[in-house]
């Protein structure tokens, strides 16, 4: 299944049942460019997805409920989940009577840099659009999701994107790719919001992210592996050194660049050949719990 692509099962005119996969997003780039009158951070980011996914299966009720159900124990599935949200806010805006109930299969590690609740939330505008004919378009899903979070605009679009203001702006970009990428998520969870309160503008690095979009543009692989980046590293490996320790680990195994990815914990490294991301994957997975490897999500439909 690509990135957009949804299963629909229909008996007659019905549908039955709907499946979204939600993938993972990681920052080969992200700059703190300042901070805004509404107490949000302006921010300039890349961001691609990866092919590590949750799936959300759809299923409609007749009575107006919104049931939510996962394979983790420890996720809620009241209000306090995205998709929940989600699903509260579409049905509130096209005036829906009837009601659904919602699986989150859930592969992608939680609080750990790779949007997960935002890709969820994302899937559940996509999935009910469909399920409940809505006919909203991206932009209109987007602008709804926005009031969730930050995230869920690009999580909408997915793919490949050049993301700015608090996450509201996404100019799709061509894809990343072909490439691995083995991500690495220590044991901790790190709540993005205390990262930006910690963050001290005047003293991060803010890495070159226009030159980062201009090198994925270009498709110049060497261009993208020097300008890669993240400001929130700042806050975030000071707080857990193990994620310097899991950086140079990948570097000593081969990795072509090694970043953390959002406001962590998550690292990933990225490598052109398949022997050498299998042997970065080799090398970290005795030191981690969680290891993936995967490949870039490549399709844009
Ligand atoms: P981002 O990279 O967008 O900051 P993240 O990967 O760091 O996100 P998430 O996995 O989205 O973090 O989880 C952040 C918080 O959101 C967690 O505390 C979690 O309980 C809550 N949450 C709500 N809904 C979901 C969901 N569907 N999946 C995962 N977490 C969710």
């Amino acid at each position: 299944m690509g990135y957009n692509q949804a299963v629909s099962l229909k008996i007659g005119v019905q549908i039955v049942e709907i499946i979204e996969k939600a993938p993972a997003k990681i920052n080969l780039g992200l700059d703190v460019v300042g901070k805004r009158a509404d107490g949000y951070h302006e921010l300039e980011m890349v961001m691609t997805s990866v092919d590590l996914a949750d799936h959300l299966t759809f299923t409609p009720l007749p009575q107006p409920q919104i049931q939510l159900e996962s394979n983790l124990a420890f996720l809620p599935t009241d209000r306090k989940n995205h998709v929940y949200q989600a699903a509260e806010l579409l049905m509130k805006k096209a005036g829906i009577t009837t009601g659904v109930h919602i699986y989150i299969d859930k592969h992608i590690p939680v609080a750990a840099g790779l949007a997960g609740g935002s890709s969820d939330c994302a899937a559940a505008l996509r999935g009910l659009n469909r399920l409940w004919q809505l006919g909203y378009s991206n932009e209109e899903l987007a602008a709804l999701g926005a009031e969730i979070g930050s995230d869920v605009p690009y999580c909408l679009y997915g793919n490949t994107a050049f993301v700015t203001g608090r996450g509201e702006t996404v100019t799709p970009l061509p894809a990343f790719g072909p490439c691995w990428i083995i991500l690495v998520k220590p044991r901790m969870g790190v709540s993005t919001g205390s990262v930006f309160k910690e963050l001290n503008l005047a003293t991060i690095p803010h890495p070159p992210v226009r030159d980062l979009e201009r090198a994925v543009i270009a498709q110049d692989y060497a261009a993208i592996l020097a300008a890669m980046g993240n400001s929130l590293e700042a806050v975030t490996i000071p707080r857990h050194p193990i994620i310097q320790k899991i950086k140079d680990r990948m570097m000593r195994y081969g990795a072509d660049a090694a970043l953390m990815s959002g406001s962590g914990p998550t690292v990933f490294a990225l490598c052109k050949q398949h022997s050498r991301a299998q042997r970065v994957y080799n090398g970290l997975k005795g030191f981690c719990d969680e290891v993936h490897l995967v490949p870039a999500l490549m399709t844009r439909d």
